[in-house]
């Protein structure tokens, strides 16, 4: 794979402990695979737990120092991050299409976003202030400040490779933390990418370590993360089933607990919407990374009067995305990240069809392309027992439900996620009353991207607990001390 290596920049293949470049204490590594042609792009270090213990002192130790910089400085350092990302987002950009098989185009668009949160945190970095309160005593004074809780352990997915760790790591540096990142195992590159120019900015030894491993060793990174008495609190973006497993280990040692877990999407179009950008929306929400984001739509439910139609446009717009390699700038639609994922969906297709389904498009792995394409597809005639109904799909899955105004909202509420919901309609009260009644943290309002740094990011239910992005971002790292001036 040596022509791959050259073509693919900011390579490396050792994890990043400490301020330096440090092999698994096993020896081992693992390859990371491009999902599109099956090739090996680069190869990792396949660390333990006593690795992971290694970076959590690192972590400990940095904290010492880096608790005690302003708020200006940490603007700084955050800045001059910054700086670096934005001139190696080309860079960037080609190592997330390599290791997580995402079109170029979207690689690019992950690049500004990933590094937007950098930026907003360096400026939000500058207001991490507290309160003076107004005393109900004549001698007493009372003051609150916002200070870091400590270390942090970050655990990423790998359907946005850089953002989900900017997302977290540039809230947790701003608010003084410190923090031991574990990417994961199928898009590590672009995390020790990120480390390399943290380096290259000048973040100080030990502020951010980033801890590589395969599949079969995160469950136990994942618990000395969790039970490490050094480590104040775990940031998790991934399934709902992992995210319940650490929810339970780090209540041993009371830990804080931010979580981003699975949603289940209802994109609902009422009849007054304006059909062709409902259709636009649902392309922008369905299709981008293939279908495999947190905020995908998983159930369009369509009023009965505009079903038809919107299914057969829907349809015509999907025949002019181009799959394949995603290098080649003209695609819009990428591999599934692994054989697992390719096999779910097709599960999940083939489960509703045998249950009465009818196929209108795709439906079946991209054969001619490789094992982890899959053609985007739209089906109709569902019913609840299908396993589209309730499940996050993770790929280019469209499922149409008709429904009547009345059904629609019974149906989108009617599950234990709740990240995000879009709708569209033209009617003013159903809008505020829709967006209301709709039981998520975010909502798409005739609009199908909703994703940026200004905004507070997250769900309810069992899609989890805490907001990324906004100034809010930065709470999940903070803890508010009440400190009381007497006998004055
Ligand atoms: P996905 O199904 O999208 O891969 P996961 O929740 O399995 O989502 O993975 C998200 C992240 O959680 C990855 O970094 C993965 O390595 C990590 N992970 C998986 N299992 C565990 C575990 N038992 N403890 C800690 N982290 C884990």
């Amino acid at each position: 794979h040596t022509t791959l290596e050259t073509r693919v920049p900011l390579l490396r293949d050792k994890a990043f402990i400490n301020g330096q470049w440090v092999a698994a204490a096993s020896g081992k590594n693992f390859d990371v695979i491009d999902p599109a042609s099956g090739r090996v792009v680069g190869s990792v270090p396949d660390m333990d737990a006593s690795d992971t213990t290694a970076a959590i002192q690192a972590a400990a130790d940095a904290f010492q120092t880096w608790k005690h910089t302003t708020a200006k400085e940490r603007s700084e350092y955050l800045r001059k991050w910054y700086d670096v990302l934005v001139k190696h987002h080309n860079d960037l950009a080609t190592l997330i299409t390599a290791e997580a098989g995402k079109p170029w185009k979207e690689a690019h668009g992950e690049v500004s976003y990933g590094n937007s949160f950098v930026e907003w945190f360096s400026e939000e970095a500058r207001r991490t202030h507290g309160e003076i309160l107004a005393s109900p005593t004549r001698t007493k004074e009372m003051i609150l400040i916002k200070q870091p809780i400590g270390v942090v352990a970050l655990i990423t997915p790998w359907n946005f490779p850089i953002a989900m760790i900017t997302r977290k790591a540039g809230a947790a540096l701003a608010a003084g933390c410190t923090c031991v990142v574990k990417p994961a195992e199928d898009t590590p590159l672009t995390a020790l990418a990120l480390a390399q120019l943290g380096e290259e900015a000048g973040l100080p030894k030990g502020v951010f370590n980033v801890v590589t491993s395969n599949r079969h060793h995160a469950p136990e990174v994942g618990k000395a993360l969790c039970e490490s008495p050094l480590v104040a609190g775990i940031s998790f973006t991934g399934s709902t089933a992992v995210g319940k497993l650490l929810y339970k280990q780090s209540s041993s040692g009371v830990k804080r607990l931010a979580l981003e877990l699975g949603g289940n999407a209802p994109f609902i179009v009422f009849s007054s919407a304006d059909i062709d950008k409902a259709v636009d929306g649902a392309i922008a929400s369905k299709f981008r990374n293939c279908g495999q984001t947190c905020v995908s739509a998983n159930r369009f439910l369509i009023q009965e009067e505009i079903f038809d139609v919107f299914v057969e446009k829907i349809c015509s717009k999907i025949n002019t995305l181009k799959m394949g390699y995603g290098m080649d700038h003209s695609i819009s639609l990428g591999p599934l990240i692994n054989t697992t994922q390719s096999h779910k969906v097709n599960t999940i297709v083939q489960d509703a069809i045998k249950k009465g389904a009818k196929v209108h498009l795709g439906a079946k792995p991209a054969s001619s392309l490789g094992e982890r394409f899959y053609e985007p597809t739209v089906l109709t005639n569902i019913n609840e027992s299908m396993m589209c109904y309730k499940e996050e799909i993770f790929g280019p899955v469209a499922v149409c439900i008709r429904q009547t105004e009345e059904e629609a909202m019974t149906i989108a509420n009617n599950t234990r996620q709740g990240l995000a919901g879009y709708f569209f309609s033209n009617d003013i009260p159903q809008l505020w009353r829709v967006a209301k009644e709709l039981a998520v943290g975010m909502v798409g309002i005739n609009e199908g991207m909703i994703s940026t740094a200004e905004a507070a990011f997250g769900g309810i239910k069992e899609s989890g607990i805490g907001r990324e992005g906004s100034h809010h971002g930065i709470d999940e790292f903070t803890y508010t001390k009440y400190m009381c001036f007497g006998n004055l």
